[in-house]
């Protein structure tokens, strides 16, 4: 038993893109604190990745389909008059520089990465409000405000995310609806395996001021932090989860 058990008891949640990597492990431990999570990805077959109880709460959507989204609001909302936590974690990533970005892959990524979050926000909106106070937890990178050259699309999109939340904690506040970004830096998912492997990572050592890439879990706790009462007086805040990578610009030592 830790004292994070129980810290969601009797708390509704439901993370976006779920089905595997980041998403999964901020489900998992809010499951681990008592909430009942509701799961998501973009397919009905992504359900069969999943253990109970994560398994018997998925709803599918397409994020990059308008009226997708809106049946995965009035899904939930046939399930439950409330929303404490909405973790918004679901995200595609095409890198590619200007020179060849096509319009299609930058209006996909715009669409899953920072319209969707709002859109969905915006739909629970009843269910958010109808709980005593709430937490959207809008999944970032710290790309939201660190360039990387030739992932355009991506950092943009991720800009445009903080910005979401930054605004929406303004006008939510007076609804005791807090809302956060979260940013990690280099984690090993599935996802940017071949990204890590590629690079090679003896280079992340040096590059990452704590000598490693990050754990899902280790986003997945910070997740949590946002999601309790713990930060109950935390909105319009990114926390950044990346081992002080963001922070390594210069990178050399004077002296000793
Ligand atoms: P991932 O690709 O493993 O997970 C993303 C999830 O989103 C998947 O389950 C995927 O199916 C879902 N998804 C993608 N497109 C969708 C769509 N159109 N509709 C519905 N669901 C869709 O990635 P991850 O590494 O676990 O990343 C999770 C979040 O963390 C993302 O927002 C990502 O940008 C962010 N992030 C990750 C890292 C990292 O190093 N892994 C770093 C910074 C930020």
């Amino acid at each position: 038993m830790t004292d994070r058990d129980g810290v969601l008891a009797g708390k509704v949640a439901m993370v976006t893109g779920s089905g595997r990597g980041i998403g999964l492990a901020i489900a998992q431990a809010l499951t681990a604190a008592g909430a009942r999570v509701y799961a998501h990805d973009r397919r009905v077959e992504d359900r069969q990745a999943l253990t109970a109880p994560l398994r018997d709460r998925f709803l599918a959507a397409d994020l990059a389909a308008d009226e997708e989204i809106r049946g995965l609001a009035n899904a939930f909302a046939a399930h439950e008059p409330r929303l404490d936590v909405l973790v918004n974690n679901a995200a595609v990533q095409m890198p590619q520089p200007l020179t060849v970005l096509s319009v299609e892959d930058l209006e996909r990524t715009w669409r899953v990465n920072a319209r969707a979050a709002v859109e969905l926000t915006q739909y629970l909106l009843p269910q958010l409000g109808a709980a005593s106070t709430a937490s959207v937890i809008n999944v970032t990178s710290i790309h939201e405000t660190v360039p990387y050259a030739g992932n355009l699309a991506y950092c943009m999109a991720k800009a445009a995310l903080s910005m979401f939340s930054r605004v929406a904690a303004l006008e939510l506040a007076p609804l005791g609806i807090r809302v956060n970004s979260l940013a990690p830096g280099a984690i090993e998912t599935e996802t940017n395996r071949d990204v890590l492997d590629a690079v090679g990572r003896e280079r992340f050592k040096e590059w990452i001021p704590a000598g490693r890439t990050g754990h899902v879990e280790e986003v997945a706790a910070a997740a949590l932090y946002l999601a309790s009462p713990a930060s109950s007086y935390v909105t319009g805040s990114t926390l950044t989860v990346d081992g002080g990578y963001s922070q390594h610009l210069v990178r050399y030592r004077l002296g000793h």
